[in-house]
């Protein structure tokens, strides 16, 4: 049986398995929480995008944010992905990994002039702007160092993504990008300006979008301000598209990759377009379907109005839930038989927030592992350390390889650089 999202993720027999490793053994190996990530599931649904792309100028440039592991970088890298960054950090990361600067693009509404140092100083592709006083500013920075800065400027479409608040960006409400009808203005001053070039144009209107219409909607309003921006005699060379794509959580049924990609390039061709180099920042829809969190079974604690299974995670290494109260599967690694329970899966953190799944029918004991689905994406890249807990460990699996691509932390990994006083 295989589960949503990942023909890699399967049962065979009663154990649930990631590529060629069983989960349960991998847990015994490598202690829980962990998360495995299958790289055969991320190279899949890096080449739908790939495929649709074919025989055009592009560049697919995976969100790091999504998922920042070294590893998981370095997998993309050598597949000819480019990255989109929003902080020095990620660039630090990319570079480590193997990446190229010139395939980097940097995206990000408060970036410093720390950060936009460093990235023209390792050159990056593109810087995607997000307002005048940020043009202004790293104007000045590129001039200082005697360099050019390549800029894109991101649009705020004001289209309705459909998807949750807190990851919808291309509404007028949101802190996003520059107003519709700021934008031939702001081009042209970018045009004027000093150690600046205009090489493109951007939007990211959201994340796990699961239609394709707010995409072709946003794209008409980017061409037709592409179209007013060229008349004013600043030329646009490449159309990013941003991210955003949904993957299956539960029941959503997002367009392919390759399908969305399609439509796009058409609508782009149909409207005369199509000489134009095009970008995309995928960051969920290449990963979040390739990783699982694994977890054990500490307790099952019996109520009135509600049946607890507290498992050894919590909300400190997987946000998601208790942020956006998302949906996310949780199976067993091993399959039992005997009846199910219906259960809230709830971590050991003192808040009621910390919950990964509600109302759940499970047939788990203690000492069990079960496996939170679709938590490649969003999942350790937003791990914390609240109530001081060491974050998971990380582990890719190819065939019936498995490495440890991020080790456990320990207690002094969780209080190095903290200082008593004297
Ligand atoms: C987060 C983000 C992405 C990736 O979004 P996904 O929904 O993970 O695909 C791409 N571009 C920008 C500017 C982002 O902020």
């Amino acid at each position: 049986m295989t589960l949503p999202g990942s023909p890699h993720l399967a049962y065979r027999g009663p154990q649930l398995f990631v590529e060629g490793r069983s989960l349960n053994g991998l847990a015994s190996e490598f202690g829980t929480p962990l998360y495995v990530y299958s790289k055969a599931a991320m190279l899949d649904a890096l080449a739908a995008y790939q495929r649709a792309l074919s025989g055009r100028d592009h560049l697919v440039c995976y969100a790091v944010k999504a998922n920042s592991n070294l590893a998981v970088l370095q997998v993309f890298a050598q597949a000819g992905c480019g990255f989109d960054i929003v902080s020095s950090g990620e660039l630090h990361r990319v570079l480590a990994a193997g990446g190229k600067p010139e395939k980097v693009v940097f995206s990000g509404i408060g970036k410093t002039r720390a950060e936009m140092r460093h990235a023209l100083e390792v050159g990056v592709l593109c810087f995607n702007v997000e307002s005048e006083s940020e043009l202004e500013v790293l104007s000045g920075v590129a001039t200082e160092l005697g360099r050019v800065a390549r800029v894109s400027l991101r649009v705020n479409p004001d289209v309705d993504a459909g998807t949750h608040p807190y990851i919808s960006t291309g509404l007028k409400g949101n802190k996003f990008g520059i107003a519709h009808e700021r934008a031939v203005a702001t081009y042209r001053r970018a045009a004027g300006l000093s150690g600046l070039e205009v090489v493109g144009i951007d939007c990211h209107i959201g994340s796990q979008i699961t239609d394709t219409t707010p995409y072709l909607d946003a794209l008409d309003r980017v061409l037709d301000l592409v179209e007013a921006v060229e008349a004013q005699g600043v030329p646009i060379h490449h159309l990013d598209l941003g991210g955003g794509l949904g993957i299956t959580y539960t029941d959503e049924v997002p367009p392919s990759a390759e399908v969305l990609v399609r439509q796009l390039l058409a609508r782009i061709d149909g409207r005369g377009h199509g000489h134009r180099k095009v970008v995309f920042e995928p960051g969920r829809s290449l990963v979040g379907n390739a990783g699982v969190l694994v977890t054990e079974v500490l307790y099952l604690k019996p109520g009135e109005q509600k049946n607890f299974c507290i498992v050894d995670a919590a909300m400190n290494d997987l946000a998601r839930p208790a942020m956006y109260e998302a949906y996310m599967g949780i199976v067993p690694c091993a399959r039992r038989d005997m009846p199910a329970t219906r259960l809230d899966v709830v971590g050991p953190v003192c808040e009621s927030g910390d919950w990964l799944g509600r109302d759940r029918d499970l047939a788990v004991v203690p000492g069990d592992h079960v496996a939170v689905l679709s938590a490649g994406a969003y999942g350790m890249s937003m791990a914390s350390n609240y109530n001081s807990r060491g974050r998971a460990a990380e582990v890719l699996v190819s065939g019936e390889q498995a490495w440890l691509v991020r080790e456990r932390e320990d207690a002094s990994a969780l209080f190095k650089g903290e200082h008593l006083i004297t």
